[in-house]
């Protein structure tokens, strides 16, 4: 069981398109859906982004049941310097350096290769990256295609292995 305090910041090439209130209120929701990761027992508290970063800062926590996460909305390029990769979200899992980058074009449209309607793509999203968090890795999708996907199965590249949904934790 862990405690995670989070907060949100869409960086300053992405908020044009993307504002950081409609972020927060969908982790917000998803984190707090009784479908999601508080049935395994996690706590979220939402702080606000400078007390957020001064508990970054401090690197304070020396025990895994508190950790403190920034989910931010970054561009490709970013995504790219980053996460060393593109085209996809990604979690930053270091102790002293937590983050979700959540890619701007994914957070606007959903993915091409994902079934999901846009609202439950992003639900998705913040359960597998939030998981990465929580120390969970990626698993493979299961043999029969009508089965769902796991919430740590790529859904965002899953192209129809199985049934994609953001609940299957
Ligand atoms: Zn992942």
């Amino acid at each position: 069981m862990t405690q995670l305090f989070w907060y949100v910041i869409v960086d300053s090439d992405c908020t044009r398109t993307v504002h950081v209130d409609e972020v927060s209120q969908v982790i917000h929701d998803t984190l707090h859906d009784p479908r999601g990761l508080i049935k395994l027992g996690h706590e979220f508290h939402q702080v606000p982004v400078n007390v957020g970063r001064v508990i970054r800062a401090k690197r304070v926590w020396r025990s895994s049941d508190v950790v403190c996460v920034e989910y931010r909305v970054s561009s490709e390029k970013t995504i790219r310097s980053e996460c060393g990769f593109g085209g996809l979200n990604c979690a930053k899992t270091q102790f002293t350096d937590r983050q979700v980058l959540l890619h701007v074009d994914l957070w606007r449209k959903g993915s091409v290769d994902c079934r999901l309607d846009l609202d439950d793509y992003r639900r998705y999203v913040v359960n597998h990256e939030t998981l990465h968090i929580l120390g969970r890795d990626h698993v493979e999708w299961p043999r029969d295609p009508n089965e769902p996907c796991p919430v740590m199965f790529q859904q965002t590249i899953a192209k129809g292995r199985c049934v994609e949904t953001p609940w299957k934790i």
